[in-house]
């Protein structure tokens, strides 16, 4: 199982915004989130999809495309 860049947790998603795309565990992606500055272009990696929950619910800031 792949591994946060930013800490040794299990990574959940993977942010495809950035070369090469850069792994975040669900504490990690959570405090970005929380900062609003979440990862919006990002590939799942546990089927559970927490983060996507969180992304909807956890935050009230508009997201920048669409
Ligand atoms: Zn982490």
């Amino acid at each position: 199982m792949a591994a946060c860049t930013q800490c040794s947790a299990s990574a959940v998603i993977e942010d495809l915004d950035v070369q090469p795309p850069q792994t975040w565990s669900l504490g990690c992606a959570t405090a970005r989130v929380r900062a609003g500055d979440p990862m919006i272009n990002y590939r799942s990696l546990n089927r559970d999809s927490d983060y996507a929950h969180i992304l909807a619910g956890g935050s009230t800031q508009v997201l920048p495309f669409g």
